[in-house]
């Protein structure tokens, strides 16, 4: 066995001067490419910024759009399951999403003074019951 003498070995400066350096390394957001110059830069130039920035406001354009479809998809779906001459109907889980129902989206909810809850897409609603089986309204939601 082999016995080192025994010294205090101090990392720090050197790991901050390493994350100093890390830190003057910046590059661009859009492109990558190293920048020089100001340290709150995040561009190379205003082209590079325009490009981040349209390619920002276009995918919260299409986030925005597939919600928005999905909601109205969502509606058409309970649509489809209650026919007109009632005001209530039943369905599974399991039809709802063959229909391509998605739960996680709907515009609101409904609560009862009992404390049941219905989720809304638009004016219809539907209320889960037991065993994967739900309820579906048509408006009264307050
Ligand atoms: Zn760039």
């Amino acid at each position: 066995m082999t016995h080192y003498p025994k010294q205090e070995i101090n990392y720090e400066p050197y790991t901050i001067r390493t994350m100093l350096k890390q830190k003057e390394k910046k590059t661009c957001l859009l492109c990558d490419k190293e920048l020089k110059g100001r340290s709150d830069k995040k561009f190379c130039d205003d082209y590079c910024r325009a490009a981040y920035n349209n390619e920002l406001k276009s995918v919260c354009n299409n986030h925005i759009r597939n919600v928005n479809n999905a909601l109205v998809k969502n509606r058409r779906v309970l649509e489809s399951l209650l026919p007109e001459s009632r005001s209530t109907a039943k369905a599974t889980r399991e039809k709802l999403i063959e229909k391509g129902f998605q739960f996680k989206y709907h515009t609101h909810l409904y609560n009862t003074k009992n404390g049941t809850s219905y989720f809304y897409c638009y004016e219809y609603g539907y209320l889960p019951l037991e065993n994967n089986w739900f309820l579906i309204v048509k408006g009264r939601e307050g």
